[in-house]
């Protein structure tokens, strides 16, 4: 081999940190409050209490590879713990704060954090799990009008005597810079170790004119959590670009959401479907309210985004949706719907139709999809088969070892997602694996189903999940929430469903809710429903005969 001769520059976000400081110091950061009230600060704040941080934190001992945990909203603290943790070498560990307090007990213990550091106003969830985590040294604590507890340390106080510049150390951009775990609807959670160098090419990625073209003149709001797979690489693509930052710390309401992305012209915007959802049916009641204007995207994934509302936005509101999936598992974007240049001519609804997918493969990183038996299979939108991944931002391992299964003999990572693939690359998600609806033996695609209840004008929200069936093992039955004031009749829905289903999809019954269980990262909970009324269909039919 003739070695190339460039240099070996490690790519680390220490360098996104340093580019900051050093282009970008007057580039805002703002943040909702407790209270509501605004917080704001510049880049070069920002910096210097990033160099303060992690002097206070060598000062507590934290040592290159210690994890450093974090159990926070979005705010500009937490970005100071994403960006000084990882430049002085340690890993921040983001804890999800809607699990279950032995779930993050378990996370806690089995990621062997030595410090959290934690909202004033989530210390009663901390308190709830913290004596079970022997490694835990410290409790740092980001005040708000609070007391913070004789005992623990307070974050302002604590970094305020620090130096406002700090010598980072030389990294190696394969060294681990955060840990994020799935949130273990199947088996316990398992941590996904990114390190810098999988950061670093992700943001690059996102920043791509054909990805979500993320750039200085953004105004960025990460409605995803910071604790959720990375908050899909916003906080690292934002500091990357000296774009404005906009959090909306512990208020995910629709009204809140909306009020920050008019008051600070937000530009992009990123979270789950059940939050737009939320969002789309506001605007609608009150469609003049909010000035809307500086939109220019909203990165919509982490579960299939309806193509109702896709279309709703749009055409309502003039709002442009980016569908993208992605999972922990991979920093986390894999996939992004944009039509392409030969698409130009379609039709508008085809055009949308493809921006309902779940979109072709970003830059870096490849997929297949394979049978039950790991065949690779064609790629001509019909074959379904769980998708595999790989690519520079994908796992090679969990952190502990744990689930060698989901990893094949030739380096491709198992999503666990049922999909299509057609001949040009785009990808359809019917189902995960674990949800997916098997009628006597044949499988109904839960997705493809509530996309089209969503498109009925009286629905809100709609599930649909398997219900156990004494003749056909499992048969499809469809939760739904209506819009406020709004009501549609089974037969309604039957009939809605008619014209685009084969009869055998169609499902058996509709149960009417307030609303759809989620799963701590805002996704329909389907386990909940199958246990709530996995045994409808049988006691129908009891009750019947
Ligand atoms: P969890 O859902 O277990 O909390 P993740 O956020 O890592 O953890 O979830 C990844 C999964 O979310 C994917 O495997 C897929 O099933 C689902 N998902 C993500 N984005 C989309 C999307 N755009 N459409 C459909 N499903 C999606």
């Amino acid at each position: 081999m003739l070695t190339g001769r460039m240099m070996d520059f490690p790519l680390t976000l220490t360098h996104f940190l340093e580019r900051a400081r050093t282009y970008f110091g007057r580039s805002e950061i703002v943040s909702r409050q407790p209270d509501k009230s605004l917080h704001r600060y510049t880049y070069a704040d920002f910096y210097r209490r990033t160099c303060k941080l992690a002097h206070a934190l060598a000062r507590l001992g934290v040592k290159p590879g210690d994890r450093v945990a974090s159990l926070c909203w979005n705010h500009s603290q937490h970005l100071e713990l994403y960006f000084g943790v990882p430049a002085m070498g340690a890993v921040i560990h983001t804890l999800n704060l809607r699990l279950h307090p032995n779930d993050l007990a378990y996370i806690a213990r089995h990621a062997e954090d030595r410090i959290v550091v934690v909202d004033r106003s989530l210390l009663p969830l901390l308190e709830k799990f913290i004596a079970s985590v022997p490694s835990v040294e410290h409790v740092i604590v980001i005040p708000d009008d609070g007391p913070t507890p004789e005992g623990r340390l307070d974050y302002e106080k604590l970094i305020a005597p620090e130096q406002d510049s700090f010598s980072w150390p030389q990294l190696d951009e394969r060294s681990a810079a955060m840990l994020c775990y799935t949130s273990g609807t199947t088996g316990n959670p398992k941590g996904v170790l990114y390190s810098h160098r999988s950061c670093v090419l992700h943001a690059l990625t996102l920043c791509m004119n054909d990805a979500l073209g993320i750039c200085e003149t953004d105004t960025v709001l990460p409605v995803v959590p910071m604790f959720h797979a990375a908050a899909w690489g916003m906080p690292h693509a934002g500091v990357f670009t000296g774009a404005k930052l906009a959090f909306p710390g512990p208020h995910l309401d629709p009204k809140s959401i909306l009020d920050l992305m008019a008051d600070e012209r937000v530009s992009l915007a990123a979270g789950v479907p059940t939050i737009w959802l939320g969002i789309l049916s506001l605007l609608d009641q009150e469609p003049k309210r909010w000035d809307l204007r500086a939109m220019r995207t909203m990165a919509i994934g982490g579960s299939a985004a309806p193509p109702a509302m896709i279309e709703g936005f749009l055409h309502r509101h003039g709002l442009v949706v980016t569908h993208a999936w992605g999972m922990t598992e991979m920093n986390p974007v894999g996939t992004l719907a944009r039509p392409r240049r030969q698409h130009e001519h379609l039709p508008q609804a085809e055009r949308l139709a493809l921006r309902a997918t779940q979109g072709y493969a970003i830059p870096l990183v490849e997929v297949r999809h394979v049978s039950d038996s790991g065949q690779v299979l064609p790629w001509d939108g019909e074959t379904m088969g769980e998708l595999e991944v790989r690519g520079p931002w994908v796992a090679s391992s969990y952190y502990g070892g744990e689930g060698a299964d989901r990893f094949t003999p030739d380096g491709w990572f198992k999503t666990g997602d049922v999909v299509t693939l057609d001949a040009e690359g785009y990808v359809r998600i019917t189902d995960r694996s674990k949800d997916v609806i098997k009628s006597g033996g044949e499988w109904i695609s839960s997705v493809a189903l509530e996309n089209a209840l969503m498109a009925h004008p009286a629905v809100l929200e709609a599930a649909v999940f398997a219900a156990k069936d004494p003749k056909w093992d499992e048969r499809p039955l469809a939760a739904v929430v209506f819009k406020p004031g709004q009501s549609a009749s089974r037969e309604e829905l039957a009939t809605h469903l008619e014209k685009r289903f084969v009869k055998w999809w169609l499902p058996d019954d509709y149960v009417f809710v307030p609303q759809i269980p989620r799963t701590s990262t805002g996704k329909f909970l389907k386990s909940k429903l199958r246990e709530d009324f996995g045994d409808h269909l049988v006691k129908r039919q009891r009750s019947n005969n």
